[in-house]
């Protein structure tokens, strides 16, 4: 199936915050990930949530070898999410 760049206006911002971590993870099908990296692309408020989870990603990667608990995952995405709102005012 050849792709539709209309399928981008599709994905919901909640859809691709969604699969944000599997994203990261280097998870989902091509296809899935094709179309979120197309939205956030063209949405520039999932373009920062993406940078900002693969911000987790890669200080969950500094500090852990082993792949951290969502706990510890979700804390550390809320807190740079909240950082990011008190950013932007
Ligand atoms: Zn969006």
């Amino acid at each position: 199936m050849l792709e539709d760049p209309k399928n981008v206006s599709k994905v919901r911002c909640e859809d691709l915050l969604d699969a944000l971590y599997e994203y990261v993870d280097g998870g989902g099908s091509p296809e899935a990930r094709a179309k979120l990296q197309a939205h956030a692309d063209a949405c520039p408020a999932c373009l920062q949530q993406l940078g900002i989870e693969q911000q987790v990603r890669q200080l969950l990667r500094s500090c852990c070898s082993q792949q951290a608990p969502v706990e510890l995952r979700t804390r550390i995405t809320r807190q740079l999410r909240v950082q990011y709102r008190v950013e932007r005012g």
